[in-house]
């Protein structure tokens, strides 16, 4: 049996992987779907693709890179970034690619993972799936009929546009990336837009081989660069979102940095209207560029904002008229709710469905992390888990609360764990609270934002709604008294909180921290 199996050969899962390593477990296993690690960073490579949050905090603290050629680096850095983590820290002796996870079962000690024909046993599964693993096709009429190229972001393919004429949906953070290059070679670009995004300036600096020296000889002066800009994201992008009644101000500030970004790069006003978000900023992800707007200001690009009633053999047709394309760009974005919480079926304890239980209970994990009657069970990606900073924030927060939650374990000569009902119950409450008396995704207008952050019932609950501090200190504090400690593994956690079983429960000690 396997010491733990992680899902994902991501950053996540790679973060995860470190940190169970150090805490003293070898026998891992990570397995990844696609053919090599890296996740997003291994699957996209659209043209343009790059990092929207500046490169010394969109990264490893404890593995920082003197070498990002810019501030916002390219996505093949990033990409490289991740093979230089798995190498350093050995890991890809544990990776096993091209296998995909179909189900994994609590099987009283342990959880069995089934991907095809094989099965992994092991005590403890980490799953890092990510959020944004599974490409949206839209549901569009007659998308199949079309006779000429379709090509979603998340599978690029090389494709010579020169003389073509390209169609693009989708107006997402993807979308403004992507737009500029295909301007620069196509010979017509319509972008069919049903929300537009607020975008801000992108600082986006080539970084001097002399800064770059600087950062290789002394660290902390890239720490302090990395903590800089983390303050300044904070500010922007997490204060004015979930502390929005108490910082409109700050919202509002970043609502007008935007505006004036637009209103310096398009001078006609009706394309201006309709590059504005009517939606308060935050409510979905604002993004960065510094060539996205001014794109639709050239004579060979249009953009399109009525709806697409249907796609023909040729050409895509809405209520203004059709348009005849050789290409069609899908920057349609990924499903999330419907196909990704979980990404495969988790069953855990008693037969409980991982799935089920979120849509009949609501979504929830306890700090992001871990679910009430799934021992032994990570899940890195769960409601309430993402920052909203940086990925990397969020990652270094749930290596903390693994470092936190393992020791606790050890020291009490346990081997397995299972947050209690009550603790969980509490987070829950204590997040939709925040939600729902200071965040944007109440207070401001999000109807219109058609926001990934909100699931399927319209609640927002991928974000957590707390500072970034918060959410660390609450990684590396949380009380142990939280969880139940299992001595025996499969054995039940307090009585309280698992009302009606009959076994004995022998939970280990579990003194209050
Ligand atoms: P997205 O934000 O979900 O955007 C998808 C776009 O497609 C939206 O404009 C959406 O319109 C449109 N769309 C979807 N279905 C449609 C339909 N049937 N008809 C018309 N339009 C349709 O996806 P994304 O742009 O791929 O970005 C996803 C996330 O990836 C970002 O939020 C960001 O977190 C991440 N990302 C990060 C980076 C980075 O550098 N770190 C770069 C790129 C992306 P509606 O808004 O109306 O639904």
């Amino acid at each position: 049996m396997h010491d733990a199996v992680i899902v994902g050969a991501g950053f996540g899962g790679m973060g995860a992987a470190v940190e169970l390593r150090r805490l003293g477990f070898d026998d891992l296993v990570i397995l990844e779907r696609e053919d090599d690690l890296g996740g997003t960073w291994h699957v996209n490579r659209y043209p343009g693709l790059a990092v929207d949050i500046p490169s010394p905090t969109y990264s490893y603290s404890f593995e920082p890179n003197p070498h990002w050629s810019r501030l916002f680096a390219p996505g093949e850095e990033l990409k490289r970034y991740a093979a230089h983590v798995a190498a350093k820290y050995d890991l890809r002796r544990s990776m096993r690619f091209g296998v995909t996870v179909t189900s994994a079962r609590w099987e009283d000690d342990h959880w069995e993972v089934v991907a095809g024909e094989e099965t992994f046993a092991a005590r403890y599964l980490v799953t890092a799936t990510g959020f944004l693993s599974m490409p949206k096709t839209p549901d569009i009429a007659g998308i199949e009929s079309f006779r000429g190229e379709v090509v979603h972001t998340a599978a690029w393919q090389p494709t010579d546009l020169r003389g073509k004429r390209v169609a693009i949906i989708g107006t997402g953070a993807t979308a403004v990336q992507l737009i500029p290059g295909l301007a620069r070679e196509a010979a017509a670009v319509t972008v069919y837009q049903r929300t537009p995004i607020w975008v801000s300036p992108k600082p986006d600096y080539p970084v001097p081989a002399v800064v770059r020296k600087l950062f290789a000889r002394l660290p902390f002066v890239q720490r302090a660069v990395r903590w800089f800009g983390s303050a300044v994201l904070e500010l922007m992008m997490i204060s004015g979102v979930v502390h929005y009644r108490q910082l409109r101000v700050a919202n509002r500030l970043a609502e007008r940095w935007c505006r004036a970004h637009l209103h310096r790069q398009v001078r006609d006003p009706g394309l201006r209207r309709k590059l504005t978000p009517d939606y308060s900023f935050g409510c979905k992800r604002p993004t960065f560029s510094n060539d996205y707007f001014r794109t639709f200001t050239q004579p060979h690009v249009s953009l399109e904002t009525s709806s697409i009633t249907h796609v023909d053999g040729s050409g895509i047709v809405t209520a203004n008229g059709r348009v005849d394309i050789d290409v069609l760009v899908l920057a349609t974005g990924f499903d999330l709710w419907d196909v990704n919480f979980p990404a495969f079926e988790v069953t855990g304890r008693d037969g409980r469905d991982l799935g089920a239980w979120w849509r009949q209970n609501r979504f929830q994990a306890y700090e992001g992390v871990t679910v009430p009657g799934f021992p032994n069970y990570l899940s890195l990606n769960s409601p309430y888990s993402y920052s909203g900073l940086s990925y990397f924030t969020t990652i270094e927060c749930q290596m903390t609360h693994m470092r936190r939650l393992f020791t606790a374990m050890r020291a009490r000569g346990a081997s397995g764990f299972e947050v209690t009902r009550r603790a969980n119950d509490e987070f829950l409450e204590r997040m939709r609270a925040k939600v729902s008396r200071n965040s944007v995704f109440s207070l401001g207008q999000c109807a219109t934002a058609h926001s990934y952050y909100f699931n399927q019932h319209g609640e927002a609950t991928l974000l957590r709604p707390t500072s970034t501090i918060g959410a660390q200190r609450a990684a590396g504090r949380f009380p142990l008294s939280d969880y139940d400690f299992l001595t025996d593994t499969g054995t039940a956690g307090g009585p309280a909180d698992r009302p009606g079983r009959s076994t004995a429960p022998r939970p280990a000690g579990n003194p209050a921290s």
